[in-house]
Parts: structure tokens; sequence; C-alpha cells
């Protein structure tokens, strides 16, 4: 179902039971969750685009597939056909390339996705049962009248409309709009920052990712359907000395590179340079009185984990739990959990991220490599 036919969807429904603010995987987790567990509740997913815009976040590992399969997709998912990926390599802490194949890995191949065309499969999938997704939709003012129990929100919406719901889910993405309005203060442990550009294929090399360090942060290059897609990471600071934004100073960057350009060296870079955050954050509180946080807009991880779109399904699968648990029992144990959860989660992160930036001693002395193994000596 294209964007089109998913606004026909729209039901003239004032009145609803939970709001679902995102229609990136932990939202559309969030929302298939719910339905499958307590079906009776009325949901809306309001997205605020219409998925026609370059996505980032293409290595999906093999993990995701028992996510898929709890959230009832995983045979959509099958037949969407995206490229299984077998191998990744890294220049990491010494100069060749290490490939690791996952015909040895217990859970198999993972997959590069088309990001956009992955978003718009689970916002699909969302609509086909039953949740009226809304999308080119903004919140543009939200008011609780009252603050006793169990009082509506109201929303007002960009199309002059009005919302009422009991329940607010902030699946806004590393921004988390909503969790900050509400008060969550946003932890930040760097400033991480991704450039990316998509090259066009000439030929048809090994599918697997690669990355490769440097000394002023990290590269990595992704197969997907009709193109490449190349991305610098480095801190924000250090970007702006290097001219990142610079199509010409990237490229120049680029050459640098002992492997990624050698990979790319016949693709045509298209467009601008992309810059999306890709640092470590976490909210300092996940849930409050009826609205939770979820997905990135709850924690957010450096890419190199390969870890955030199955984070957020996952926590989007417990968030169902706990939202449905609180409005149908008036039982909150589960938003209490779902917190420790999250933060749990990204403590383990936090250790697996300094232990594998120490494992890069190459530029020990350059400002981006310092500063994380300062943080995991302190
Ligand atoms: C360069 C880069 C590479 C990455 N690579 C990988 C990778 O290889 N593997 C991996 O697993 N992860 C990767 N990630 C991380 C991954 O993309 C995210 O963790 C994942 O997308 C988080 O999903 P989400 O639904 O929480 O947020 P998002 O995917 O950011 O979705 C948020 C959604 O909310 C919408 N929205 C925003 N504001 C509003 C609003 N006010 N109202 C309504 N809708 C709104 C947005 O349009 C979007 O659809 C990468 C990230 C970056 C930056």
């Amino acid at each position: 179902m294209q964007c089109d036919s998913l606004k026909r969807r729209i039901f003239s429904l004032n009145t609803c039971d939970v709001v679902i603010l995102g229609g990136g995987p932990a939202g559309c987790a969030t929302a298939l969750s719910l339905r499958s567990h307590f079906p009776s509740l009325n949901l809306v997913l309001l997205e605020v685009s219409a998925y026609d815009k370059p996505r980032v976040g293409e290595v999906l590992p093999a993990i995701a597939r028992p996510l898929l399969t709890h959230l009832g997709i995983w045979e959509g998912f099958e037949a969407e056909q995206f490229r299984a990926v077998h191998s990744q390599s890294a220049a990491w802490g010494q100069p060749s390339l290490i490939e690791n194949h996952f015909l040895y890995s217990a859970r198999g191949a993972g997959w590069h996705l088309a990001r956009t065309r992955f978003d718009q499969f689970l916002v699909e999938q969302v609509a086909q049962r039953g949740v009226e997704v809304r999308l080119q939709t903004r919140l543009v003012s939200i008011t609780q009248p009252n603050s006793t129990p169990n009082q509506l929100w109201h929303l007002h919406l960009c199309d002059h409309t009005q919302l009422q719901t009991c329940f607010i889910v902030d699946a806004t993405g590393r921004r988390a709009t909503f969790a900050r309005q509400m008060g969550g203060r946003l932890l930040v442990f760097d400033h991480l920052t991704a450039f990316v550009h998509f090259f066009t294929i000439t030929n048809n090399p090994s599918p697997g990712t690669v990355i490769e360090a440097f000394r002023d942060g990290w590269w990595y290059t992704a197969l997907l359907e009709n193109c490449r897609v190349v991305a610098c990471l480095t801190d924000s600071d250090i970007a702006r000395k290097l001219g990142l934004k610079d199509r010409d100073r990237w490229l120049a960057l680029l050459q640098q590179t002992s492997w990624i350009q050698a990979i790319v060296k016949d693709g045509v870079p298209q467009g601008e340079v992309l810059v999306r955050p890709a640092n470590s954050t976490r909210l300092d509180q996940v849930y409050g009185d009826h609205w939770l946080a979820v997905g990135d807009a709850a924690s957010a991880y450096d890419p190199l984990s390969s870890q955030g779109i199955t984070k957020a399904l996952r926590l989007g699968i417990f968030a169902g739990y706990a939202i449905g648990d609180q409005l149908s029992k008036g039982d909150t144990a589960g938003l209490s959990k779902y917190a420790s959860l999250v933060q749990r989660e990204f403590e383990y992160y936090r250790q697996a991220h300094m232990q594998y930036s120490t494992q890069e001693q190459r530029w020990s002395q350059s400002q981006f490599w310092r500063r994380r193994h300062e943080r995991f000596q302190a």
C-alpha cells in the first residue's frame, strides 16, 4: 500500500485510547504490540512525514527475526525480499580488513534494508491491522485540561482537527519531542554525527557491510537495492573543522580511506551530504502520567552497534504490554519495569561500546579517540 492509499484509511475518530507520535520502527512496534495483546483499544498513529525523504540505518541483524515473528509480520517481511547480508568486515584496531562471516553464526544472515521502504512496510502492517494512521500530520499543541486521574489529553493537529486520548507514546526518534515537553531531560553522552552520501552502483561487489576507522572517527558502507550508502562518523566539532558538510571536502576525505574508497570508486555520489545525529543519549525519565517514550526517543545508540532498529522493535513490544496493563487494569508496575529495562540495556550498551572503542589505539592522541578512551578509563 502506498502513502495515498494509507491516507484514505482515515476514519473520523475524535477520541481514542492511545496516540502514537512517530511511525518509525519503535512507534510501529508499539502499535502492533498493543493491537495484538489489547485489541479492544483504539489506536491512532501520527507520522509527520510521507516517507518521501531518504532515511538512514540499514543493517538489520538476524536477531530481528524473532521480534518480527512476535509482532506477527515476519512473513510480510520475508515477502519484501530485502537483501540478505552474509558478512561484515572491519578495519578496526589494525589496517587490514577482517571479515566476520555470518555462516558461523547460529542466527544466520541479517539484511540490508532500504530504510524508507522498510519503515513504509511497517506502517502498512500497522494500518492493515486497523490502526488509524495519519501521515503528514504534526502535533501543534497539547493540553491536559485537569490533572485528575484518567483525564484525557487534548491534541490540536496541523490539519485543524482535534483528538482526545488517554495515553501518548513518544516515538519521535532522537528528538524525543513530546517527552522533553513533559519535562524529560535528555542525557547526552557524546556528539557523534553522521555525514552520509548515496552512490550509484556500477558493479555488484560483495554486499557485506564494511567499517573502517580513521584518525577522526570511522566510515561505513552498505549495499542497498540500487545504490550504496557511505557514511563518515565523527564528533560535530571535529566535523566543522574538517568541513564535512561540504561535498568536495567529504569526497576528499573519502579518498584518504584505504578500503571504503576502493569499494565505491566507480560509483557516482548523488545529491548533497545528509547530516544526521548519531550520538548516544538517554532520557532521565522514560514515562510519566499517561505517557511513555520508546525507541530512540527513550535511548539512542551509536550506529556502530547496529542495534538501533532491534532495540526499537523490542522496546515497542514491552511498551505495548506496559501501556495495555495501565489502561485495562490500572496496573502501572509494567511502566516501572519498562523504565528499568531501558536503563539496564543502555548501561550494557555503554560498557560494550567503550570496550569496542578501546580496541582502536592507532590514533590514541587524536581528539576523537582520546575522548572515547578517557571515558573508558574514568
Ligand atoms: C547514520 C546512522 C546509521 C544507522 N545505522 C543503523 C544500522 O545499521 N542498524 C540499526 O539497527 N540502527 C541503525 N541506526 C539507528 C536506527 O536508525 C534508529 O535506532 C532507529 O531508526 C530508531 O527507530 P525509532 O522508531 O525510535 O526512531 P526513528 O526511526 O527516528 O523514527 C521516528 C519517526 O517519527 C517521526 N516523527 C518525528 N517527529 C514527529 C512528530 N513530532 N510527530 C509525528 N511523527 C514524528 C519521524 O518522521 C520518523 O518516522 C543508524 C542511525 C544513524 C543516524
